[in-house]
């Protein structure tokens, strides 16, 4: 591997890696949040080829790099290079935040399931409690999320998935103690099952597609949200809205959310997240 870092000197350096990311909205969230803080550091987005993780990883920490957030198709993988994890990235299988101890030892959480929540109870007012759940995808998106949402004590947590056996998989890592919250069943499975919140954790709208749900999966009155986000409403948005969802929204709050727990880990300062989802949603 040719190492990818070029590293500012003397000042404390983070990266977002992943492949691609170029797309990435991480460097400039968290250069936001440091302006905000009054913290000076470095934030770069870093490509890394696929085979090359744990090497760039190692490469960083040489040079002196502090952290890093991690996106597709890596979380898997930092999970496993990570020699002590926090108990919800332990208990998630996939880690999106890594930094490392003094000693060398690398350390890891993942901050998707908390960003996720916040977003929707917090800034959405979308209540998880005691309402019938439905997560449709099976991908390190959802996993890294479910045991925040099953925290969370839905009715029922149902999670559906286009390669069931995927979401099985998904169902297998749940604890004994809160098996009882949640089921698997096929898409087609679904019709009539009128949920309270469905929450899209699949690639389809990055292609603009729809994941085949029933049209009468959704409770009158209910409520959608789309973890991917986009400058306009995306398809699944738009099918929750036209499904009678009372809103409808996307996942850019949870990216910040994510983005602000990653942020106090490594400097130990909250950052006001609302303040840079508005900043972002205006641009
Ligand atoms: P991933 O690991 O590649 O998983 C992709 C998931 O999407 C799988 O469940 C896959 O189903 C499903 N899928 C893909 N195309 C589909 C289609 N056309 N119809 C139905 N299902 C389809 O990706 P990921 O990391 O889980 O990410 C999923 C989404 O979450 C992405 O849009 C990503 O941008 C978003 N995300 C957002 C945030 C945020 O902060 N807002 C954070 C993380 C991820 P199969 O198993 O059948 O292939």
């Amino acid at each position: 591997m040719t190492t990818p870092w070029q590293l500012p000197a003397g000042i404390d350096c983070y990266a977002v890696v992943g492949y691609p990311v170029a797309h990435s909205k991480s460097p400039r969230i968290h250069q936001a949040f440091a302006r905000q803080t009054g913290q000076t550091l470095a934030y770069l987005a870093q490509e890394i080829e696929p085979g090359d993780f744990a090497a760039a990883v190692a490469e960083f920490q040489r040079l002196g790099g502090k952290g890093l957030n991690v996106t597709l198709p890596f979380k898997l993988e930092a999970h496993d290079l990570c020699a002590w994890r926090s108990r919800r990235a332990a208990m998630a299988g996939v880690v999106n935040t890594l930094w490392f101890e003094k000693e060398g030892t690398i350390c890891g959480d993942n901050t998707d399931g908390i960003g996720l929540v916040r977003d929707l109870t917090v800034n959405q007012g979308m209540a998880v409690v005691r309402r019938r759940v439905l997560l449709v995808g099976a991908g390190g998106a959802a996993q890294g999320v479910l045991p925040a949402l099953l925290a969370e004590r839905p009715a029922r947590l149902t999670i559906t998935n286009r390669t069931l056996a995927r979401a099985q998989r998904l169902a297998e890592r749940v604890p004994v103690a809160e098996k009882g919250l949640i089921e698997v069943l096929p898409m087609e499975a679904l019709a009539g099952r009128a949920f309270d919140l469905i929450i899209n954790a699949t690639a389809a709208s990055l292609a603009g597609e729809l994941p085949p749900l029933p049209d009468d999966v959704l409770r009158a009155g209910g409520e959608c949200y789309d973890m991917m986000y986009a400058d306009e409403p995306t398809v699944f948005m738009q099918w929750g809205t036209r499904s009678g969802a009372r809103r409808s929204v996307d996942g850019l709050g949870m990216l910040v959310e994510q983005a602000a727990e990653s942020f106090f880990l490594w400097r130990g300062i909250r950052p006001d997240s609302a303040a840079v989802i508005k900043e972002l949603r205006q641009s």
